[in-house]
């Protein structure tokens, strides 16, 4: 933490001060909990307990999979607390959920105790906004006031979601050492759905507790299957990447290129592909061992992604071939495009560790690139792959570092002349 900017360490500890001072006064403001508190206390401590304990590995490979912030399911219990307990109590579940997180994932310690404050600062002023409507009234209700309940925990549910982003959201902006995304900051879509979800289970498991607090035990059923759907988008992410260099597999490049292909066919535009074979690749694992050649590939891979439109779709074909679908693009793009990659290749440094592991600098390493463009070159993703294959040898035959277009196909019945 403390090699981190100025800036982030300052503000790290300002929040973080001005957040223990809020709580002191949350401790001083709250009455003592009542038995009917304490037994509420209990019954979400025992539904967050039997939550974590049940999820834990699956958690585990969450988090090792997420890249970014990690949206935490465990809100299912302390929204409501937030909604019903007092203060003082929704800090102490926040602390009993947070310390069997400790054990479940240890992550640097300033995280986690920055993450944990983020929850008691979201639930303890979520719970400020309550007192200011009235508190919860959920017995003998009209329409009209079910309603107006009801939108008092809309409220209360955005004022919970809001002080978790800007409290995450600023300490992230500042942690950035690129220029910070407005993604990276504030989450992106699907995670900040999962969020609002995660905080509309929480209102449901309030009113349960109210209400019926038996029924809350469907409620830890419901959480744990709840945290097997929220992987199951991770895992349908997994099935079409490469796990090696996080570009598309060949089942998730080929899909997407079919529904290009599609488009293009019913728009009548063209469409490039092109297929980019390192030149003398198995020289580099001779030479330097595996994982540096995994490392090449990693960055092939990055620049890929880096030197093409956002609409264009990179994939890894296999070994050290890849795939560069181009929609809307005609020959001379294609080409264009093939070119701009084989000497972005060619400029490309590579710092990795060779077999001794010393570190080292690969570089002048080239690639040959075969384009085929539809639809001079094929009606189908099929025809178009195996020409773009083909041209990659004559790529090779020519003396490699080089792009080939792919030979035109010959029209429909005609035979060539002997
Ligand atoms: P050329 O210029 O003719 O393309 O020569 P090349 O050495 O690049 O081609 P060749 O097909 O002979 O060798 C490809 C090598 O790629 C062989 C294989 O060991 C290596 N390879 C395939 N997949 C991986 C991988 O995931 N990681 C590493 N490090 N190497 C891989
Ligand atoms: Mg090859
Ligand atoms: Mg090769």
């Amino acid at each position: 933490m403390w090699r981190r900017p100025k800036p982030f360490i300052a503000f790290l500890v300002v929040a973080e001060l001005v957040a223990l001072a809020w709580f002191v006064r949350v401790f001083l403001d709250t009455p003592a909990p009542d038995r009917l508190d304490l037994l509420r206390f209990g019954i979400l401590t025992a539904g967050a307990t039997v939550h974590i304990q049940m999820t834990r590995r699956q958690e585990e490979r969450r988090r090792n999979r997420v890249r970014t912030v990690l949206i935490d399911l465990t809100a299912v219990w302390v929204f409501p607390a937030a909604i019903i307990l007092p203060g003082t109590l929704t800090i102490a579940l926040v602390l009993l959920i947070r310390i069997q997180h400790w054990f479940v994932a240890r992550r640097p310690a300033h995280n986690f105790v920055f993450s944990s404050i983020t929850h008691m600062l979201a639930a303890t002023v979520a719970h400020q906004m309550v007192v200011i409507l009235g508190g919860p009234q959920w017995d003998s209700l009209t329409v009209a006031g079910s309603l107006g309940e009801f939108g008092k925990l809309l409220l209360v549910g955005l004022v919970y979601e809001a002080v978790q982003i800007l409290y995450v959201g600023s300490i992230l902006s500042l942690a950035a050492q690129a220029r910070p995304t407005i993604r990276g900051v504030l989450g992106s879509k699907a995670d900040n759905l999962l969020e609002a979800i995660t905080i509309g289970l929480g209102a449901v498991t309030a009113i349960l507790l109210v209400i019926l607090p038996p029924t809350v035990a469907i409620m830890a059923v419901v959480t744990v299957v709840f945290n097997r759907l929220a992987e199951l988008d991770q895992l349908q992410d997994d099935v079409r990447t490469d796990p090696k260099t996080q570009v598309y597999n060949m089942r998730g490049w080929t899909e997407s290129a079919e529904r290009a292909l599609a488009r293009a066919t019913k728009a009548g535009d063209g469409l490039g592909i092109l297929m980019i074979d390192l030149d003398y690749f198995k020289w580099i694992n001779d030479t330097y061992g595996h994982p540096a050649g995994d490392d090449v590939l990693r960055n092939l891979a990055q620049l890929l992604d880096e030197v093409t439109r956002p609409s264009d779709v990179v994939g890894r074909f296999g070994g050290e071939e890849f795939l560069v679908l181009l929609p809307e693009t005609d020959q001379a793009a294609a080409t264009g495009a093939a070119e701009r990659i084989r000497s972005a290749v060619a400029r490309l440094r590579i710092v990795t560790t060779d077999k001794r592991g010393d570190q080292i600098t690969v570089s002048d390493r080239t690639a040959s690139i075969g384009v085929a463009v539809y639809p001079h070159h094929g009606d189908s993703l099929e025809k178009l792959m195996q020409a773009a294959d083909a041209a990659v040898y004559e790529a090779k035959e020519g003396g490699r570092n080089q792009v080939r277009l792919a030979e035109h196909r010959r029209p429909h019945g005609v035979k060539p002349a002997h």
